[in-house]
């Protein structure tokens, strides 16, 4: 038996860097991280040779010269100082491992300067060993990571492609993105942007920076909060129809700190059963906001797991706030009661929709697909049998193929809804929410907010804290066409968009005040939808044949004609196999 004795330091090190530093994504997280708890404002991250070489700057706190030598040892930190600060952690590190794990299994070169400091300092460490010397360089600090696993080879085999290992960076750093909408990121691979934010503060706006605008569209605000307990939860849902094929898209933060965390995990799946196929995900960022006595952060190296006091409490308040979100936005169901068919004023959307118990999403239809080339051949052949042969089966192909576009006009059903026969099938458009869909297109295209002054208008009585919201948007509504008086508690409207003066102004003021909540940017948005939805064609309306056409040629012609802004469904189509397979004129199976 060999004699017991201590592990070196450095052996120490690279086998706790194991737990923390499994490849290069790990290395950006803490590096990241650290930046976050320094304070900056702007990190830049810079990755190349094959992922090995790591460089992240930041404008941060710096690190104090006479500290700088600690930090890059174990146990080492600045962001917890006593046993109780361990229950109740508020940064990102806490452990004092990354830094040491990281210098470990790569050389780092760290710049690093504070406010008061008249100078930088260098620190070069390689195998362990640290040489710092004073050096030039703006406040904050920057961390340059090379040759990772340069001298432990067996780690280094395992490193996957280059591509895969960046994918996993950017899958980090896409997540912090988001957990911090205040910092702009800069990811910078072979010195191209991969991805940057600005900064913005605003949540939508950073998912438009690293998505896309039209994601937004998909998006719905979730936002609960419980003063007594002082939880609060918030970020976006996506509308059932746009789902995901792997939970990459589910992004989960407690306190602002990225989390794996399958209780609300579970929440969220809960939130949305029934409403889509059992193999779909959603999109969705959540934070949920707790008191820091709540949760436990110190299970995991990596810090991603957690623990909570209460996790039956957790998981109602998110499955609670996520499931009445959908709700809200009248995603419950896809069928509408037959008496339901009202003028959908914002309030009306839940009493309109809840009554059914039908999934939203029609699963079978989804397993029903067929090659639509052999379906026409079939469709085709059947009716010759019936009508004048050549006739239909040209008319069939032709629209099929030359213009997807195609449509005509059967009718109107219930004055609420526009027939319509178009190359897939038989297509049932509901005309105010098509409508709505288009004006708010057209709106947010031509920023044209023409305002008409109002004869008569009845005083609306309000609540003191809608009056001040009132008072205080003053100035913005007015951009959008909306001008009114404030008396004794009472506002009356004076102006309001050209494209409002049939519309019963009273009504509109209590859609307005809901939309006044959340972001500069979602305010604006919501206004819109407001003014689009007061605007459109009302559910009971009569349309000539010419209206309907046109109505439906301006929806067709919408960027995203499928939901209208809130997320409603526009239209349902019945395909024509499902008709002719009813009639008994093909085969199903
Ligand atoms: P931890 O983050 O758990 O404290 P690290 O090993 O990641 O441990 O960092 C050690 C210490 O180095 C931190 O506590 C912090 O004081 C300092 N530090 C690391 N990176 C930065 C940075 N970018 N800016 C300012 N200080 C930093
Ligand atoms: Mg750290």
């Amino acid at each position: 038996m060999k004699r017991i004795r201590l592990l070196p330091e450095n052996l120490i090190n690279q086998i706790a860097a194991g737990e923390v530093i499994e490849r290069p994504a790990s290395i950006v997280k803490e590096l990241v991280e650290n930046s976050i708890d320094a304070g900056a404002t702007r990190v830049e991250i810079e990755i190349s040779n094959e992922c090995r070489n790591i460089r992240v700057a930041d404008n941060g706190s710096g690190i104090h010269s006479d500290d700088v030598a600690l930090a890059f040892s174990r146990h080492a930190t600045s962001k917890l100082e006593q046993e109780k600060d361990l229950w109740a952690i508020s940064t990102l590190g806490f452990r004092g491992e990354a830094l040491a794990s990281i210098i470990s299994v790569a050389k780092v070169t760290c710049l690093t300067r504070t406010a008061d400091s008249p100078h930088g300092v260098k620190v070069e460490c390689e195998n362990s060993e640290i040489t710092i010397s004073e050096t030039g360089c703006a406040i904050g600090t920057t961390m340059e990571v090379k040759e990772l696993f340069y001298n432990v080879p067996a780690r280094k085999k395992f490193l996957k492609k280059s591509q895969t290992e960046l994918a996993s960076i950017i899958e980090v750093v896409q997540s912090i993105a988001i957990s911090y909408p205040e910092i702009s990121i800069h990811l910078i691979h072979k010195g191209r942007t991969t991805l940057k934010t600005t900064g913005s503060r605003d949540l939508s706006t950073v998912v438009s920076e690293i998505y896309s605008r039209e994601l937004l569209d998909e998006l719905v605000e979730v936002y609960k909060d419980d003063s007594q307990d002082k939880l609060e939860v918030k970020g976006f849902v996506s509308n059932p129809n746009f789902t995901r094929s792997n939970k990459k898209a589910i992004y989960l933060f407690v306190n602002g700190r990225t989390v794996k965390c399958p209780i609300l995990s579970k929440a969220i799946d809960t939130a949305y059963k029934g409403l889509i196929p059992g193999d779909k995900y959603p999109f969705a960022i959540l934070d949920l906001i707790i008191p820091a006595s709540e949760v436990d952060v110190n299970v995991h190296p990596a810090k991603r797991e957690i623990r909570y006091t209460n996790p039956n409490q957790m998981f109602n308040f998110v499955y609670s706030a996520v499931k009445s979100t959908l709700e809200f936005n009248s995603f419950s169901s896809s069928t509408i009661s037959s008496d339901a068919i009202v003028s959908p004023s914002r309030s009306g959307f839940q009493s309109e929709y809840k009554t059914s118990s039908k999934p939203y999403f029609p699963v079978a239809n989804a397993q029903n697909k067929v090659d639509f080339s052999k379906m026409q051949e079939k469709i085709g052949k059947s009716m010759e049998f019936f009508s004048p042969p050549t006739q239909s089966k040209i008319e069939f192909n032709e629209d099929i193929t030359t213009n997807a576009n195609w449509f005509k006009v059967i009718g109107q059903l219930f004055n609420t809804y526009i027939i319509i026969e178009n190359p897939e099938g038989l297509q049932i458009v509901d005309q105010h929410i098509a409508h709505e869909r288009v004006i708010y297109e057209k709106l947010k295209s031509s920023q044209n907010f023409a305002s008409q002054l109002l004869l008569t208008s009845i005083p609306v009585e309000l609540e003191p804290t809608q009056i001040s919201g009132l008072e205080e948007n003053r100035e913005l509504l007015a951009k959008f066409g909306y001008e009114y008086e404030i008396e004794n508690k009472q506002v009356t409207l004076k102006q309001v968009p050209q494209i409002l003066v049939n519309s019963a102004p009273d009504k509109i003021i209590n859609d307005i005040l809901e939309s006044l909540e959340g972001s500069l940017e979602h305010i604006e948005n919501k206004i819109l939808i407001t003014t689009a939805c007061h605007a459109a064609v009302k559910a009971g309306a009569k349309l000539s044949i010419w209206q309907m056409e046109e109505l439906i040629n301006d929806w067709l012609n919408t960027s995203y004609n499928k939901t209208c802004p809130h997320g409603r469904k526009i239209s349902h189509i019945i395909n024509s196999k499902e008709i002719a397979s009813f009639f008994g004129r093909i085969e199903t199976n």
